[in-house]
């Protein structure tokens, strides 16, 4: 029988769909599940693409059906799971052979897989991909990390199976060991302030304008046509206009307002923070989330001080509708440039070299935060690559130019009402902070100098300085 192309280990969501998909790119593929069950469940649902598919019921004959050097794709719950099933896999290997692990890891456990194989002869991908189950299936944006001659081996196949742009396939390798699952954290990271944003704005027209689920739909099918066009603000817009089947109410006032969170956002943060890079907008969609969790102490809360009036609204309600749009977006880059800067600052102290432009690039389809503006980041940065900041490139120094009036007045009425926006907010005083020259740290400067001697630089150029306090230390003691 004709070897398998490639193989691939967990059929959950994502393992069952990215199979399908690869068999029906064309690719042979060998398929292998913990639970033989879910295989034979599989490869009985799998149709006409039956052909393309072996499926295994136990490791050896799975590594038997793979023509060597063998890629073998782990798809499967992140964490211990992926080492068990890595070490109940080594015996079947043959040097060169890849194992490829393409759930959400930490990128920290990446690179410790990498260095637990580097004198094994095998080697190791750690793959992100998005895009959900749908983006499995047909098309998802997958960001590769490892060896770049491991890559090579499986670049076709992972070509043909990921999302186009204009043609132009959303798959790429980033660099060596952990940066695809780097670049995925932080995609994730973004993606939260990207929905957190977006829910901001959904409440101000929900409690601020008093408008229903179904009239904000229509606005986002509106943005949805302008500079704002996104997947996520696609699917907001139909989930705002879906209907309940069992009360006929606007499905999205039935739901819980507590959101989940599966970890991904909280580890671009803690990067952000390792890595001494402001992350504002990314680190108040986490805690948004985490608030957001809170309901009973909320509802407490809200029965101690009662909720603020609603601000006095502009006249022209079409006019602060279109604020709402370009704070929207003013706010989107301010995470977006953060997200970035995370990544060029671990770029730097990892060695990767990562590619700002193909990120971009490979984000535009496929993924959960597709949309036009990363074609316009992937402009941006293709004729700029190593800008300190998008902000400060000149298409988008443009747009924040536009767009930060109507930022400023969104975060005004928001905070005059109590509606919270701390995403919006933080984008805000981050783009504030930014281009302020001359901020307020030489007074904590000063401070600090004072409890603990710490020293400062002055202005002048003169060497590093303490301060006459009158706390015995004095000038230059
Ligand atoms: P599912 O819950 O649908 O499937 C989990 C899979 O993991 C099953 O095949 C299960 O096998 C297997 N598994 C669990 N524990 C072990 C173990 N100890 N040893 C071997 N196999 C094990 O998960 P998903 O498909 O949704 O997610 C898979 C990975 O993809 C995760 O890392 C997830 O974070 C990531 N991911 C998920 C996305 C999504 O939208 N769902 C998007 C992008 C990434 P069994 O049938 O035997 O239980």
């Amino acid at each position: 029988m004709e070897q398998a192309e490639i193989g691939l280990i967990g059929l959950g969501v994502m393992g069952s769909n990215l199979s399908l998909n690869i068999a029906e790119k064309g690719n042979r593929i060998a398929v292998f599940n913990r639970t033989p069950e879910a295989t034979r469940q599989f490869y009985a649902h799998a149709g006409d693409l039956q052909k393309q598919i072996i499926p295994c019921e136990t490791l050896e004959e799975f590594v038997a059906a793979i023509r060597p050097p063998r890629p073998i794709i782990i798809m499967i719950k992140a964490g211990d799971p992926v080492d068990q099933q890595m070490e109940l896999l080594r015996p079947y290997l043959s040097a060169g052979d890849i194992m490829i692990d393409a759930g959400n890891a930490n990128f920290r456990d990446t690179m410790r897989r990498f260095d637990h194989l580097k004198d094994s002869g095998l080697t190791f991908i750690g793959m992100g991909v998005s895009g959900g189950e749908e983006g499995a299936r047909h098309g998802p944006s997958i960001m590769v990390g490892g060896k770049e001659e491991s890559w090579k081996r499986v670049e076709n196949v992972l070509t043909s199976i990921s999302a186009k742009f204009n043609g132009d396939p959303c798959v790429a390798w980033l660099g060596e060991n952990g940066a695809g699952h780097f670049v995925k954290t932080i995609h994730n990271g973004i993606e939260y302030a990207d929905m957190q944003m977006i829910a901001e704005i959904y409440g101000i027209l929900r409690d601020g304008l008093g408008m229903s689920a179904a009239e904000i739909g229509e606005v986002f099918d509106k943005w949805n046509n302008g500079r704002l066009n996104s997947y996520l603000i696609e699917i907001s817009a139909t989930v705002l206009k879906a209907a309940d089947p069992i009360s006929g109410k606007p499905m999205v006032d039935l739901i819980v307002d507590a959101a989940g969170q599966k970890g991904t956002g909280k580890w671009s943060v803690i990067e952000a923070q390792n890595m001494g890079v402001a992350a504002t907008a990314i680190e108040a969609a986490v805690a948004g989330r985490i608030l957001s969790s809170q309901k009973s102490e909320r509802e407490a809360a809200e029965k101690i001080f009662g909720l603020p009036k609603i601000a006095d609204l502009p006249s022209d309600k079409a006019a602060f509708i279109n604020d709402l749009e370009n704070a929207l977006l003013a706010g989107k880059i301010g995470a977006y440039a953060q997200g970035f800067a995370v990544m060029a600052a671990a770029s730097a102290e990892y060695k990767w070299n990562l590619p700002m432009p193909t990120i971009a690039r490979i984000w535009r389809a496929g993924c959960i935060i597709r949309s036009q503006f990363l074609d316009e980041i992937t402009s941006a940065f293709t004729k700029d690559p190593d800008v300190a900041n998008l902000i400060v490139t000149p298409a988008f120094a443009q747009m924040v130019k536009d767009t930060d009036g109507a930022l400023r007045r969104v975060v005004s009425f928001a905070a005059l009402s109590g509606l919270p926006a701390p995403a919006l907010a933080s984008a805000l005083s981050y783009f504030d902070a930014y281009r302020r020259a001359r901020g307020t740290a030489n007074l904590i400067q000063a401070q600090r100098d004072f409890f603990g001697a710490h020293g400062f630089d002055r202005i002048d150029g003169v060497d590093k300085h303490h301060g006459p306090w009158g706390s015995g230390l004095g000038e230059f003691a």
